[in-house]
């Protein structure tokens, strides 16, 4: 039994677009589908299908436009269910507007999110569980998605590698970040993998070490 991570950044930012799987029961979820052109998305469809993997879940970390820019898309590809915070929402209604202003034309403000998860949650992938950790402060309604059992957490624009995210945005508070990520991140295994929403993954040992923040 083991756990397939893939990497694909995607968009001009760049976002890591994450597709995690468990490699007996093909299970996927998809996390943050940012992706913006026919390149990108063949990729990713490239990958789904040629393992054979089974989409499961759309799960967003948080839904700032660069984050969501194929949400109808995936959709539409894949009929898989979306996962994110409620409290988010204002966000994603902005989107399409915040990426026009980028020059990208996407139409994504009537997209469904099909699930609203409160801290705490579970989803599955065969055998493996993944836990919703709300940890606001990026924005309200970030979330980490966490796999205990494969020591891994998917931590969208919370946590990076020797920086956190940032706290000017609309819903944004510093001290929440700060206080949500010692208290609950931290506090996980020093051999976490941290597979952040832009740039290189990490772990929480490391983080605690050499991260100036904390
Ligand atoms: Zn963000």
């Amino acid at each position: 039994m083991s756990i397939i991570v893939k990497k694909f950044p995607v968009n001009p930012f760049p976002v890591n677009c994450f597709i995690v799987a468990d490699e007996d029961t093909k299970q996927a979820a998809i996390i943050d589908p940012g992706y913006i052109n026919d390149n990108e998305r063949n990729l990713i469809s490239d990958y789904i299908q040629t393992n054979d993997l089974k989409l499961k879940y759309v799960l967003l970390t948080h839904m700032h436009f660069d984050h969501v820019l194929a949400l109808s898309d995936i959709k539409r590809m894949t009929g898989a269910p979306i996962y994110g915070a409620e409290e988010d929402l204002f966000l994603l209604k902005n989107a399409s507007s915040q990426a026009a202003s980028f020059g990208f034309k996407i139409d994504i403000e009537d997209t469904k999110v099909d699930h609203f998860l409160k801290d705490g949650d579970e989803l599955h992938l065969g055998e493996y569980n993944i836990v919703a950790i709300s940890v606001p402060g990026h924005s309200p309604g970030s979330i980490v998605y966490y796999i205990p059992k494969a020591g891994i957490m998917f931590a969208g624009d919370v946590l990076f590698r020797q920086s956190i995210g940032r706290t000017d945005l609309p819903g944004g508070d510093y001290n929440t970040l700060i206080n949500g990520i010692k208290s609950k991140l931290l506090t996980l295994p020093d051999d976490t993998i941290v597979y952040s929403g832009h740039g290189a993954e990490t772990t929480i040992g490391y983080e605690k070490k050499y991260n100036s923040f904390f």
